[in-house]
């Protein structure tokens, strides 16, 4: 069986530390390479030192999902093939014509969500975190169920909803998977708001696919999960279905609030008052994927007003 070795690295975001594991099998491998900050460096060189490897001995970088605490030191292996979901290349290629319609893209978005212009310059700032990727493209791009080359059990699954890039990866054999941001042990995932792979049609509801896929990890029979951030999680089921009920009840907390049909600015104004004012993109993230959610239970109803801006309401 492969050997894996956790090695943690520091994080310049709120989630504190992320993980990388070093796969020992017929192939070196690393799953997510931290973010590109120069002490996340160091602690991938010292986890390597400690296994007698260098950067140049790892063969292949396997990314879970394109977020910056995940795909930062792809530069740093220089040997190795980087493989992951399509959508990586975006980031990594720091493709012109996606960075372009990402822009229209939120600008959209956040007037659809009623959100005043002068918060537009929360625009720039996420899309300044390429600064803290790597910028090695993909050499293989893997897709939904494709075996991972030189690891002939493990197998990539699509979790869309945290990223639109994001995979699990399953040895049903060995009863493990690595998770990525599919599931911490001691926080909630977001469901973030990101441009749809192609960059065309709707905006993916993301919560309502991270559903369907925490589900799809539950219905396997895993020992473990090699978690993106935090312990090895080894109650993946039972932790899927607490996410899910504390998620459910988030959802009709936030129906309380909609006493008349009111945007997302405004929910979130009242759902999340101070967190709001630091945490804009995650906060509007967390209630439109409340109000997508209450939309397809059938809870609420979704208008656009005479000004584009889309209004909720209690059915
Ligand atoms: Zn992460």
């Amino acid at each position: 069986m492969d050997e894996i070795i956790r090695i943690e690295t520091p994080t310049p975001f709120g989630v504190g530390t992320a993980n990388s594991f070093l796969i020992k099998g017929d192939v070196l491998s690393i799953v997510d390479v931290g973010t590109k900050i120069p002490a996340a460096y160091e602690a991938l060189e010292a986890g390597l030192k400690a296994q007698n490897y260098r950067f140049e001995d790892v063969e292949q970088v396997i990314l879970t999902h394109h977020h910056p605490d995940h795909i930062g030191w792809t530069d740093a292996f220089k040997n190795a093939a980087i493989v992951g979901h399509a959508y990586n290349d975006y980031w990594l290629r720091r493709d012109k014509a996606f960075f372009d319609y990402q822009r229209v893209f939120y600008k959209q978005q956040l007037a659809e969500e009623g959100v005043p212009e002068l918060y537009n310059r929360w625009v720039e700032k996420m899309i300044r975190e390429a600064d803290y990727m790597g910028t090695t493209p993909l050499s293989t791009i893997l897709r939904d169920g494709d075996t991972v080359p030189g690891h002939a059990n493990l197998i990539a699954v699509e979790t869309l909803g945290h990223a639109q890039s994001h995979f699990m990866f399953v040895d049903e054999r060995a009863s493990y998977a690595f998770g990525g941001d599919l599931l911490i042990d001691f926080v909630a995932s977001n469901p973030l708001v990101e441009v749809p792979m192609g960059m065309t049609g709707l905006r993916p509801k993301s919560q309502l696919q991270y559903n369907a896929s925490l589900k799809k990890l539950a219905s396997y029979d895993l020992a473990r999960v090699y978690a993106g951030h935090g312990n090895i999680i080894t109650n993946s089921t039972e932790l899927v279905a607490i996410r899910l009920e504390k998620q459910h009840q988030r959802a009709m907390r936030a129906y309380a609030l909609i006493d008349a049909p009111l945007s997302v600015f405004e929910i979130t104004q009242r759902f999340y008052p101070t967190k709001m004012q630091v945490e804009l993109g995650l906060t509007l993230s967390s209630t439109l994927g409340q109000l997508d959610y209450l939309e397809q239970q059938g809870l609420v109803t979704r208008t656009i007003d005479d000004k584009g801006v889309a209004r909720y309401e209690q059915v």
